[in-house]
Protein backbone atom coordinates (compact mmCIF):
# COMPACT_ATOMS: atom_id res chain seq x y z
CA UNK A 1 0.00 0.00 0.00
CA UNK A 2 1.41 3.61 -1.34
CA UNK A 3 1.54 5.96 2.26
CA UNK A 4 -0.87 8.78 2.34
CA UNK A 5 1.57 11.50 3.43
CA UNK A 6 4.87 11.91 3.06
CA UNK A 7 5.11 11.87 7.03
CA UNK A 8 4.70 8.97 9.68
CA UNK A 9 2.13 6.43 8.69
CA UNK A 10 -1.47 7.66 10.17
CA UNK A 11 -3.27 3.98 11.26
CA UNK A 12 -6.92 4.20 12.52
CA UNK A 13 -8.82 1.29 14.48
CA UNK A 14 -11.98 1.49 13.94
CA UNK A 15 -14.00 -0.66 16.72
CA UNK A 16 -17.81 -1.55 16.18
CA UNK A 17 -20.41 -4.26 17.17
CA UNK A 18 -21.29 -3.94 13.22
CA UNK A 19 -24.75 -5.89 13.58
CA UNK A 20 -24.17 -5.27 10.38
CA UNK A 21 -21.52 -3.16 9.48
CA UNK A 22 -23.46 -0.20 7.24
CA UNK A 23 -23.10 2.36 4.83
CA UNK A 24 -22.81 4.96 7.49
CA UNK A 25 -19.78 3.12 8.90
CA UNK A 26 -18.14 3.54 5.38
CA UNK A 27 -19.00 6.96 4.99
CA UNK A 28 -17.32 7.62 8.51
CA UNK A 29 -14.38 5.51 7.22
CA UNK A 30 -13.99 7.63 3.90
CA UNK A 31 -14.28 10.59 4.99
CA UNK A 32 -11.55 9.95 7.75
CA UNK A 33 -9.54 8.71 5.10
CA UNK A 34 -9.49 11.74 3.67
CA UNK A 35 -9.82 14.14 5.91
CA UNK A 36 -7.02 12.32 8.23
CA UNK A 37 -4.76 11.24 5.01
CA UNK A 38 -4.94 8.02 7.17
CA UNK A 39 -2.91 5.15 5.15
CA UNK A 40 -5.33 2.36 6.87
CA UNK A 41 -8.41 1.79 9.11
CA UNK A 42 -8.69 -1.36 11.11
CA UNK A 43 -12.27 -2.63 10.95
CA UNK A 44 -12.60 -4.19 14.60
CA UNK A 45 -15.66 -6.19 15.21
CA UNK A 46 -16.53 -6.23 19.16
CA UNK A 47 -16.56 -10.09 20.77
CA UNK A 48 -18.94 -9.55 23.14
CA UNK A 49 -19.27 -5.74 23.86
CA UNK A 50 -19.92 -4.60 27.41
CA UNK A 51 -22.51 -2.17 26.66
CA UNK A 52 -24.69 -4.29 25.02
CA UNK A 53 -24.30 -7.16 27.25
CA UNK A 54 -28.34 -7.48 28.11
CA UNK A 55 -29.30 -7.82 24.33
CA UNK A 56 -28.64 -10.81 21.57
CA UNK A 57 -26.31 -10.00 19.46
CA UNK A 58 -25.26 -11.79 15.77
CA UNK A 59 -22.28 -14.03 15.67
CA UNK A 60 -18.97 -13.07 15.52
CA UNK A 61 -18.41 -14.97 12.22
CA UNK A 62 -21.47 -13.59 10.24
CA UNK A 63 -20.14 -9.56 11.82
CA UNK A 64 -16.67 -10.62 10.71
CA UNK A 65 -17.26 -11.81 7.50
CA UNK A 66 -19.78 -8.44 6.65
CA UNK A 67 -16.95 -6.85 7.97
CA UNK A 68 -14.35 -8.48 5.62
CA UNK A 69 -17.19 -8.29 2.45
CA UNK A 70 -17.00 -4.46 3.28
CA UNK A 71 -13.05 -3.93 3.49
CA UNK A 72 -13.09 -5.88 -0.28
CA UNK A 73 -11.76 -3.69 -2.85
CA UNK A 74 -10.80 -1.09 0.06
CA UNK A 75 -7.37 -1.06 -0.47
CA UNK A 76 -7.05 0.95 2.87
CA UNK A 77 -9.51 -0.54 4.89
CA UNK A 78 -8.62 -4.27 6.41
CA UNK A 79 -10.67 -6.55 8.57
CA UNK A 80 -9.55 -7.48 12.07
CA UNK A 81 -10.00 -10.27 14.23
CA UNK A 82 -8.09 -7.97 17.28
CA UNK A 83 -11.10 -9.15 19.40
CA UNK A 84 -12.14 -12.26 18.13
CA UNK A 85 -12.79 -14.51 20.98
CA UNK A 86 -10.49 -17.05 20.29
CA UNK A 87 -10.35 -18.37 24.03
CA UNK A 88 -14.23 -19.10 23.64
CA UNK A 89 -14.39 -18.17 27.39
CA UNK A 90 -16.81 -15.64 26.26
CA UNK A 91 -15.18 -12.35 27.65
CA UNK A 92 -15.49 -9.05 27.29
CA UNK A 93 -13.72 -6.93 24.99
CA UNK A 94 -12.60 -3.49 25.87
CA UNK A 95 -11.15 -0.67 23.84
CA UNK A 96 -8.08 0.58 25.89
CA UNK A 97 -6.55 -3.19 25.67
CA UNK A 98 -7.03 -3.63 22.08
CA UNK A 99 -5.40 0.00 21.33
CA UNK A 100 -2.67 -1.24 23.67
CA UNK A 101 -2.58 -4.51 21.99
CA UNK A 102 -1.89 -2.29 18.21
CA UNK A 103 0.58 -0.02 20.29
CA UNK A 104 2.70 -2.97 21.17
CA UNK A 105 2.78 -4.37 17.30
CA UNK A 106 3.50 -0.61 16.39
CA UNK A 107 6.05 -0.28 19.05
CA UNK A 108 9.31 1.09 17.41
CA UNK A 109 8.02 2.17 14.46
CA UNK A 110 6.81 5.55 14.07
CA UNK A 111 3.28 5.86 13.44
CA UNK A 112 0.10 7.68 14.11
CA UNK A 113 -2.90 6.02 15.91
CA UNK A 114 -5.97 7.38 16.01
CA UNK A 115 -9.59 5.55 16.94
CA UNK A 116 -12.53 6.32 15.83
CA UNK A 117 -16.04 6.61 17.19
CA UNK A 118 -19.31 8.69 16.66
CA UNK A 119 -20.49 11.44 18.06
CA UNK A 120 -23.07 8.43 20.18
CA UNK A 121 -20.29 6.59 21.34
CA UNK A 122 -18.21 9.66 22.46
CA UNK A 123 -20.41 10.72 24.46
CA UNK A 124 -20.98 7.85 26.91
CA UNK A 125 -16.99 7.97 26.45
CA UNK A 126 -16.80 8.28 30.74
CA UNK A 127 -18.36 4.89 31.02
CA UNK A 128 -16.23 2.73 28.78
CA UNK A 129 -12.99 1.13 30.66
CA UNK A 130 -10.23 3.47 32.02
CA UNK A 131 -11.46 6.60 30.67
CA UNK A 132 -8.89 8.46 31.55
CA UNK A 133 -6.00 5.93 30.04
CA UNK A 134 -7.72 5.48 27.21
CA UNK A 135 -8.09 8.79 26.09
CA UNK A 136 -4.29 9.67 26.85
CA UNK A 137 -3.33 6.82 24.75
CA UNK A 138 -4.25 8.01 21.51
CA UNK A 139 -5.82 10.56 18.71
CA UNK A 140 -9.89 10.22 18.71
CA UNK A 141 -11.70 10.93 15.62
CA UNK A 142 -15.43 11.54 16.40
CA UNK A 143 -17.73 11.69 13.60
CA UNK A 144 -20.85 14.05 13.63
CA UNK A 145 -24.23 11.37 13.33
CA UNK A 146 -27.41 12.89 13.25
CA UNK A 147 -29.37 13.99 16.68
CA UNK A 148 -25.83 13.75 18.74
CA UNK A 149 -25.31 17.14 19.22
CA UNK A 150 -20.74 17.51 18.77
CA UNK A 151 -21.32 20.54 20.84
CA UNK A 152 -21.09 18.77 24.01
CA UNK A 153 -18.62 16.47 23.11
CA UNK A 154 -16.48 18.12 25.18
CA UNK A 155 -18.65 17.80 28.61
CA UNK A 156 -17.94 13.79 28.40
CA UNK A 157 -14.42 14.10 28.68
CA UNK A 158 -13.17 14.22 32.25
CA UNK A 159 -11.68 17.28 33.35
CA UNK A 160 -8.26 16.25 34.41
CA UNK A 161 -7.45 15.83 30.34
CA UNK A 162 -8.64 19.24 29.30
CA UNK A 163 -5.55 20.51 28.20
CA UNK A 164 -5.86 24.09 28.99
CA UNK A 165 -9.43 26.23 28.51
CA UNK A 166 -10.80 26.51 25.07
CA UNK A 167 -10.86 30.36 23.73
CA UNK A 168 -14.19 28.75 21.77
CA UNK A 169 -15.60 26.96 25.24
CA UNK A 170 -17.68 28.60 27.25
CA UNK A 171 -18.11 26.59 30.56
CA UNK A 172 -16.47 23.35 29.44
CA UNK A 173 -18.50 23.28 25.73
CA UNK A 174 -16.65 23.61 22.51
CA UNK A 175 -18.43 25.79 19.53
CA UNK A 176 -19.69 23.31 17.15
CA UNK A 177 -17.50 24.54 14.74
CA UNK A 178 -14.23 23.62 16.92
CA UNK A 179 -12.37 20.74 14.33
CA UNK A 180 -10.04 19.45 17.44
CA UNK A 181 -10.46 19.51 21.23
CA UNK A 182 -6.70 19.04 22.69
CA UNK A 183 -6.23 16.88 25.42
CA UNK A 184 -3.18 17.02 28.10
CA UNK A 185 -1.54 14.35 26.17
CA UNK A 186 -4.04 13.80 22.83
CA UNK A 187 -6.66 15.65 20.43
CA UNK A 188 -9.88 14.56 19.69
CA UNK A 189 -10.70 15.45 16.45
CA UNK A 190 -14.44 16.44 15.24
CA UNK A 191 -14.98 14.93 11.70
CA UNK A 192 -17.88 17.23 10.56
CA UNK A 193 -17.75 16.38 6.73
CA UNK A 194 -19.88 13.59 7.03
CA UNK A 195 -23.69 12.97 8.57
CA UNK A 196 -25.34 9.37 8.11
CA UNK A 197 -28.57 8.56 9.41
CA UNK A 198 -28.08 4.81 9.16
CA UNK A 199 -27.85 2.41 12.10
CA UNK A 200 -27.58 -1.01 12.57
CA UNK A 201 -30.77 -0.91 14.82
CA UNK A 202 -32.67 0.73 11.63
CA UNK A 203 -31.44 -2.28 9.18
CA UNK A 204 -32.15 -5.01 11.87
CA UNK A 205 -35.72 -3.37 12.02
CA UNK A 206 -36.21 -2.97 8.43
CA UNK A 207 -35.57 -6.69 7.70
CA UNK A 208 -37.45 -7.84 10.54
CA UNK A 209 -40.60 -5.98 8.86
CA UNK A 210 -39.58 -7.55 5.32
CA UNK A 211 -38.44 -3.70 4.15
CA UNK A 212 -35.54 -3.25 1.08
CA UNK A 213 -32.01 -2.43 3.01
CA UNK A 214 -31.04 -1.86 -0.31
CA UNK A 215 -28.03 1.38 -0.30
CA UNK A 216 -27.89 1.07 3.58
CA UNK A 217 -25.08 -1.27 3.73
CA UNK A 218 -22.30 -2.27 0.88
CA UNK A 219 -23.76 -4.44 -2.30
CA UNK A 220 -21.75 -7.55 -0.92
CA UNK A 221 -23.17 -7.00 2.52
CA UNK A 222 -26.69 -6.86 1.22
CA UNK A 223 -26.49 -10.43 -0.57
CA UNK A 224 -24.95 -12.05 2.60
CA UNK A 225 -27.76 -11.02 4.55
CA UNK A 226 -29.82 -12.09 2.46
CA UNK A 227 -28.00 -15.63 1.70
CA UNK A 228 -27.95 -16.18 5.47
CA UNK A 229 -31.66 -15.30 6.33
CA UNK A 230 -30.15 -12.90 8.68
CA UNK A 231 -32.55 -10.22 11.03
CA UNK A 232 -34.86 -12.02 9.57
CA UNK A 233 -36.69 -13.01 13.11
P1 LIG B 1 -26.75 -0.01 16.74
O1 LIG B 1 -27.83 0.69 15.99
O2 LIG B 1 -26.92 -1.50 16.87
O3 LIG B 1 -26.47 0.64 18.09
P2 LIG B 1 -24.64 1.35 15.23
O4 LIG B 1 -25.30 1.71 13.95
O5 LIG B 1 -24.43 2.44 16.22
O6 LIG B 1 -25.39 0.11 15.92
P3 LIG B 1 -22.08 0.17 15.83
O7 LIG B 1 -21.46 -1.00 15.20
O8 LIG B 1 -22.55 0.04 17.24
O9 LIG B 1 -23.28 0.65 14.86
O10 LIG B 1 -21.13 1.43 15.70
C1 LIG B 1 -19.72 1.35 15.64
C2 LIG B 1 -19.19 2.77 15.66
O11 LIG B 1 -19.65 3.46 14.50
C3 LIG B 1 -19.66 3.57 16.87
O12 LIG B 1 -18.59 4.41 17.29
C4 LIG B 1 -20.80 4.41 16.30
O13 LIG B 1 -20.95 5.63 17.00
C5 LIG B 1 -20.32 4.66 14.87
N1 LIG B 1 -21.43 4.86 13.94
C6 LIG B 1 -22.36 3.95 13.58
N2 LIG B 1 -23.21 4.47 12.68
C7 LIG B 1 -22.83 5.75 12.48
C8 LIG B 1 -23.33 6.84 11.67
N3 LIG B 1 -24.41 6.71 10.92
N4 LIG B 1 -22.67 8.02 11.71
C9 LIG B 1 -21.57 8.17 12.51
N5 LIG B 1 -21.05 7.19 13.28
C10 LIG B 1 -21.67 6.01 13.28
Amino acid sequence: MKPHSSGVPAIALFGGVFDPLHSGHIAVARAAVRKYRLDAIFFIPSGRPPHKAQGPITLFEHRYAMVVLACAGEPRFIPSLAEADTSGAGTFSYTIDTVRRFQSQLAGKASRLFFITGADAFLQIGTWKDPLALLDSCDFVVAHRPGFPVNRLADAIPAELRAQPQPSARRGRVSSRAAAIPLRRTTVHVLETVSSEISSTGIRQRRKHGRSISGLVPRLVEEYIEKQALYRA
